[in-house]
C-alpha cells in the first residue's frame, strides 16, 4: 500500500470521553431530495474525471429515480401485525430477498429507462431498449438476483436501471411506513443483525459521519437498497463488529511523510479496513465535505477500492449501480 497512508482509529477511551446525549438510531432517507442530491453530487464529482462519462450518466439516472418516486403509486406494505412479528423476531420488517414484490415497479423501470433514452450513450441503448422490451418474470428474475447477490443469470448491462428502479420501490415504501402513525413510536428498530438494514435487511453501500445536531460526529452505515441509515458505532468493525483491527487508507497521501499522514486522517473519504475479517467499508466524513453522498462518492473513487483490494482486503460494501462479477449467459431480456 504504497500510495495511502494509515491511520490508527481512537481508543474506545478516547471516544466515549467525546461522547455526548442520546443518539438516533435511524436517519430515514429524505424523500424530497434523495435522489436529487445524489444527481447533484454524481455532477459535481464528475467534473474532470476519468470516468466523467459514467458518472454524468449516473446523475440523469438519480434524476430520473427522483421523478419516480415523486408520484410513485400505492403498494401494500407490512400491516400492524406484520410490524409486531418481525419486531419479536429480530427482524427487518421489508426484507429484500423475501419481500412480495408488487408489479408496479416494472413500469418504474421502463419508464426510468426511457428518461433516459435522450441522454443515455450510445453503449447504453441496447440495454434501454432491453428494459423497455422485457417481460415481467425476466426483470423478475433479475430483481431476485439483485436482492439476494446472485452474480449467476444477473445482466450487468440493464442491473443498474432495474437495481434503480427497486430502490425507488424501496425507498417509497421505508419512507411510506415510517410515515404512518405507530403505538411503538417507530415502525421498526434495532434487529438481531447490526450490519443489516433495520429496514430491509440489506448491506450498506457506504457509511458516513454526520455534521449536524445531535448526530455529530456519529457514524451511519447507508443502505445499499433503502437509503435508511443507521447507527453504528465507530469502534466497531461494520462487517464483523471486531473492535481491534479497524484502520483506516485514503488516496488522499502519497509516501509516509507527516505531512501526507496528516492529509490522509484529514481525508472526507477513506477505505476502513479491518484485519479481523479482512474486509473494508468506505467512510465519508460531512464534516469535511457537506456535499459527500455515500452512492455517488462510492462511485467516483473506484482507484482507492482497487489500492484497498490490492493490499488483501475484500469490498463489504454493495453498490447496486455498481456491480462486480461475470455472470453466464445472461437470459435474453424479451425471454419468458
Ligand atoms: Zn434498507
Ligand atoms: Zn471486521
Amino acid at each position: 500500500m504504497t500510495a495511502s497512508a494509515s491511520v490508527r482509529v481512537m481508543t474506545p477511551e478516547e471516544i466515549a470521553a467525546r461522547g455526548g446525549g442520546e443518539t438516533a438510531f435511524l436517519h430515514p432517507p429524505q424523500r424530497a431530495t434523495l435522489f436529487a442530491e445524489r444527481a447533484m453530487r454524481l455532477r459535481q464529482l464528475a467534473r474532470g474525471h476519468a470516468m466523467g462519462d459514467y458518472l454524468q450518466f449516473m446523475a440523469e439516472l438519480a434524476q430520473a429515480q427522483q421523478a419516480r418516486l415523486a408520484d410513485f403509486p400505492a403498494v401494500p406494505l407490512p400491516d400492524a401485525d406484520a410490524l409486531e412479528r418481525a419486531f419479536g423476531l429480530g427482524r427487518p420488517p421489508l426484507p429484500a430477498a423475501d419481500w412480495p414484490r408488487d408489479p408496479v415497479w416494472h413500469g418504474v423501470a421502463k419508464v426510468i429507462a426511457a428518461d433516459l433514452q435522450r441522454s443515455a450513450p450510445a453503449g447504453a441503448k441496447a440495454a434501454l431498449e432491453a428494459i423497455a422490451t422485457a417481460g415481467g418474470d425476466w426483470l423478475e428474475r433479475q430483481a431476485d438476483c439483485l436482492l439476494t447477490g446472485v452474480m449467476q443469470g444477473l445482466d450487468l448491462a440493464t442491473a443498474p436501471i432495474v437495481a434503480a428502479a427497486l430502490q425507488v420501490y424501496w425507498t417509497h415504501m421505508a419512507s411510506a411506513l415510517l410515515a404512518r402513525p405507530n403505538e411503538r413510536g417507530a415502525p421498526f428498530g434495532r434487529t438481531d443483525d447490526e450490519t443489516a438494514c433495520p429496514c430491509c435487511g440489506s448491506r450498506p453501500t457506504a457509511s458516513i459521519t454526520r455534521s449536524s445536531g445531535e448526530s455529530l460526529g456519529q457514524r451511519y452505515l447507508h443502505c445499499s437498497l433503502c437509503g435508511m441509515q443507521w447507527h453504528m458505532v465507530r469502534i466497531k468493525c461494520p462487517n464483523c463488529l471486531s473492535t481491534k483491527s479497524l484502520a483506516y487508507h485514503s488516496l488522499d497521501a502519497a509516501g509516509s511523510s507527516e505531512e501526507g499522514g496528516s492529509r490522509a486522517a484529514g481525508a472526507a473519504l477513506q477505505a476502513e479496513t479491518c484485519d479481523d475479517c479482512h474486509g473494508y467499508l468506505k467512510i465519508m466524513h460531512s464534516d469535511r465535505d457537506p456535499f459527500v453522498e455515500p452512492v455517488a462518492d462510492d462511485l467516483a473513487s473506484v482507484t482507492l477500492d482497487l489500492l484497498v483490494s490490492e493490499a488483501g482486503y475484500q469490498r463489504h460494501g454493495v453498490n447496486l449501480m455498481l456491480l462486480f462479477g461475470a455472470p453466464e449467459a445472461p437470459p435474453d431480456p424479451g425471454g419468458p
